[in-house]
């Protein structure tokens, strides 16, 4: 038998132990534990000792949740624009195609399977809530090296030449 020390009153994370519960696991004391959240559980002292476990699992649960919440906002956002990114540049149905797809900008290869891959490119190059994909060469591509984040007021700015400018375009060439 290992870890015979005596673990009452111990705490470890959330957990302080409490008594030996007479239970065995894997060769191992099974201490009755009270968690923080006031649940009682029963642990292996090899996995307290360890820092393995460090609360009835109320801990994992909190962390996955909160994790969850931050992210999830953005993610949404996130699927939006990379969805309306691909419909503007793919689809001659949609609106405002012609100022993209029909205008030969497109999507970079990465991005156009890879909802994450575009996801993980904005998570880590300043999107913040509130701001809007900007192709920094207008001419160019959808893609990481063309990309940065801006206000949508400065992207209207932007956007607003871009199309005067292509509309001339359309113009000239419907003479
Ligand atoms: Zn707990």
């Amino acid at each position: 038998m290992e870890n015979k020390k005596n673990l009452a009153g111990k705490r470890f994370g959330r957990l302080v132990a409490v008594a030996d519960s007479g239970k065995r696991i894997h060769h191992s004391i099974g201490w009755a534990c009270h968690c923080d959240c006031g649940k009682i559980v029963i642990v292996q002292s090899r996995n307290l000792l360890s820092g393995t476990t460090k609360s009835c699992g109320c801990l994992q649960k909190e962390m996955a949740k909160k994790k969850f919440t931050k992210h999830n906002g953005s993610y949404t956002r996130l699927y939006h624009t990379w969805g309306n990114i691909k419909t503007r540049c793919l689809n001659p149905h949609n609106r405002d195609y012609r100022y993209y797809g029909g205008h030969g900008i497109t999507v970079c290869e990465e991005w156009k399977n890879d909802f994450v891959k575009f996801r993980d490119w904005a998570l880590t190059h300043g999107y913040k809530k509130g701001l809007t994909i900007d192709r920094i060469n207008n001419n160019g591509n959808y893609s990481p090296q063309n990309c940065q984040w801006v206000t949508r007021s400065e992207n209207a700015k932007k956007g607003n030449k871009q199309k005067g400018f292509i509309f001339k375009i359309i113009k000239i060439k419907n003479k």
